[in-house]
Order: structure tokens, then C-alpha cells, then sequence
């Protein structure tokens, strides 16, 4: 099962990857929310919109598109040693259906919680690694600015549908000759000969009466 830390893990090794050589377009674009202002006061909150653009990602072996940016709310409230995002995020997804291969719009909504910490995400050392699945991953913030782009995305990524449908009546490919039968019957015979063995032994048994007559 997925988790949000091997998610974090995953975009990590991929953040370094992309990191040499990166121009502009590659990686992510940081959503910069200045706290410097709530920083001070414990207790403390602001509101504040949010438009996220995010990179096409691969997720479930398939390539996931953002056409636009994800947008909604965020408040952040000083608890002290840490602040508190909570988020809100609406936007479209470009996924392939797993049925007939064809690209579609898939509407997302997310609403999440993300503590930050002060300071470098090196700061979380050894223990990242065997750390326990169950606790969540902490983020991190310096220079008075939280990001919240790595959490958006992986909560965007993990709110993905594991098999995309077009639609819950998408027909398929033919299984012989390829063609969509969302778009009508391809008369190769080849999607009634790959019925489920279950099915066509009551097939045959409808047929009988036929046959006798
Ligand atoms: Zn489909
Ligand atoms: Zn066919």
C-alpha cells in the first residue's frame, strides 16, 4: 500500500534526479506563503489562496498530466514549535483510462493538514529511513516561507483513482482487433470470444433451446 513516506521517498530520490541541470519547466514550482507575519505570536493564523502548478508526474506505471493549476485555501496557525497548514485544493487531472487507452478529465479535490518545522529537511536524519510507515512525514520551512507544493502533490497523486475509467460503462479495446467499442462493435467476433469461460458456458446453455428446435 502506498503510503504518504514512501511517497515522500519516491520524490525525493526524484527531486534529485531532476536537480542537475534543471531549467525552468523541469521539476516543480515552489508556492512560496510568507508566515514571517504569524511567525511571531503563538496562537496566531492567516488565511491564504493557493494556486498550485504542478509538473506531469508518473503514477500506477502511467503518465498523469496537470493541465492547470490546482487552486483553493490554505490557513497556517503558529502552534508554537511548529505551524499548521490546513488546505483545501480543487482542480483537473489528465489521466489514460485503463480500459480503452484514451486520455481524459479527471476532477480532483484534496483537503489536507501538514505540520512544518523550522529548519533543513536533512535535520529528520537516520530515522527516515526506519522510521515507522505509521507516523507522518515532517515537513520543513526556512527563510519565513512554507511550500506547499511536494505536500499538495502528494496528497493530488494518492487522492488518483488505481484503475482510471473514462467512464464506469467504458466498453474497452476488442481484444483482437483493437478497435474501441466505445465507438460501436468491430464485428471481428473477437470481444465476444474473449468472454469470461463462466459466462460463455451460459451462453451455451441459452443457445440450446436453438439448437433443438
Ligand atoms: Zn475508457
Ligand atoms: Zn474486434
Amino acid at each position: 500500500m502506498l503510503t504518504r513516506k514512501g511517497m515522500r521517498r519516491y520524490n525525493t530520490a526524484c527531486a534529485r534526479a531532476a536537480r542537475p541541470g534543471a531549467g525552468p519547466g523541469l521539476g516543480w514550482f515552489p508556492v512560496r506563503i510568507d508566515v514571517a507575519d504569524i511567525k511571531q505570536e503563538v496562537g496566531s493564523h492567516k488565511l491564504t489562496d493557493l494556486s498550485v502548478t504542478l509538473d506531469s508526474a508518473e503514477f500506477g506505471g502511467a503518465e498523469v498530466r496537470f493541465d492547470r493549476p490546482f487552486t483553493g485555501k490554505a490557513k497556517i496557525w503558529n502552534l508554537g514549535d511548529r505551524l499548521l497548514v490546513q488546505a483545501e485544493l480543487q482542480g483537473e487531472v489528465r489521466l489514460t483510462c485503463s480500459r480503452c487507452l484514451r486520455e481524459y478529465t479527471q476532477p480532483v479535490s484534496v483537503s489536507f493538514e501538514e505540520e512544518f518545522r523550522e529548519g533543513e529537511p536533512g535535520a529528520e536524519g537516520p530515522d527516515e529511513e526506519d522510521g515507522d510507515e505509521s507516523v507522518e512525514p515532517v515537513s520543513f520551512y526556512s527563510d519565513d516561507e512554507l511550500d506547499v507544493t511536494e505536500v499538495a502533490r502528494d496528497h493530488i497523486l494518492l487522492a488518483l483513482p488505481m484503475k482510471p475509467l473514462c467512464s464506469e460503462a467504458c466498453q474497452g479495446l476488442c481484444p483482437r482487433c483493437g478497435k474501441d467499442l466505445n465507438e460501436g462493435p468491430c464485428g471481428c467476433g473477437g470481444a465476444e470470444e474473449n468472454v469470461d469461460p463462466r459466462l460463455a458456458v451460459l451462453k451455451d446453455l441459452l443457445r440450446k433451446p436453438d439448437s433443438n428446435s
